[in-house]
């Protein structure tokens, strides 16, 4: 039985019989691995507060051949979240994340720019909830960034800087054709056909693609962009899932009201 040994956050938990616990986990080392918790939970349980959502960690499990579960021997809390206090926002918005890694990843597959996301993600989050910088909006706007780039990292998002079809620059366009699969055209290949993107709501998803989420966070914007980026969020996401995400109510209660 092999030992592994590596940083990863907790995604979710379910309960499994009176004392256990089954942790999903997105690892450094091993993408997204589901274990049992022993004793998880039991009221003085060895665990702690390990398990809490997006809290990083140092995992040892055990994997066998052939089996879905692995064992956790050891969870030992890197960062949580929930150190000075927590917002409703904030809990929603992970618990959103987490259900996107958990749909769009797979199993026992590393993606490192993944993992650095999360980690980026979740510091920009915390500190700008700590300096205050914080309207319901901006939860709306990460959550978008986060989406865009969930899309891009799971194969799910067409390179976006040229036309799909003949390859142009699509930076000096007067208006971007976005087809039902997602490619941007230029105005002459899509012959006007498909979802009519200005050019501001283009140069977001340049900007999300090309910010870091604490620096994305820190600029505000026309109000209207993001809600037209997470238009075409949504559309794409529920293309690739085949479903709308279970946590999506999230989006609708942060998103402002125009
Ligand atoms: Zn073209």
């Amino acid at each position: 039985m092999p030992l592994h040994d590596t940083e990863a956050f907790v995604l979710r938990t379910f309960s499994l019989k009176e004392a256990d616990k089954i942790c999903v986990f997105f690892t450094r080392e091993a993408g997204k691995v589901r274990g049992v918790a022993h004793g998880a939970r039991k009221l003085r349980s060895r665990f702690g507060a390990s398990l809490e959502p997006f809290t990083e960690v140092t995992l040892t499990y055990f994997a066998k051949e052939n089996q879905e579960l692995v064992s956790i021997s050891a969870c030992e809390i890197l960062r949580s979240q929930f150190v000075a206090g927590i917002s409703s926002e904030r809990m929603g918005v992970m618990q959103y994340w987490a259900e996107l890694v958990d749909s769009f990843l797979l199993d026992h597959e590393p993606n490192d720019a993944a993992y650095r996301l999360i980690a980026a993600s979740l510091d920009a989050l915390r500190q700008a909830e700590t300096d205050n910088l914080m309207p319901l909006a901006r939860y709306y706007e990460i959550c978008r960034y986060f989406e865009i780039w969930m899309l891009k990292l799971a194969g799910f998002f067409p390179d976006w800087r040229t036309c799909g079809l003949c390859e142009k620059d699509l930076s000096g366009e007067q208006a971007v054709y976005l087809t039902n699969e997602g490619m941007p055209q230029c105005l002459n290949c899509s012959g006007q056909r498909g979802d009519e993107l200005r050019p501001a709501v283009w140069r977001t998803i340049q900007e999300i693609l090309t910010q870091s989420p604490a620096k994305f966070l820190s600029l505000t914007r026309e109000p209207g962009l993001l809600n037209q980026v997470g238009n075409i969020a949504t559309r794409l996401i529920a293309r690739a899932l085949e479903r709308e995400p279970r946590s999506y109510e999230v989006l609708s209660r942060l998103r402002p009201a125009l």
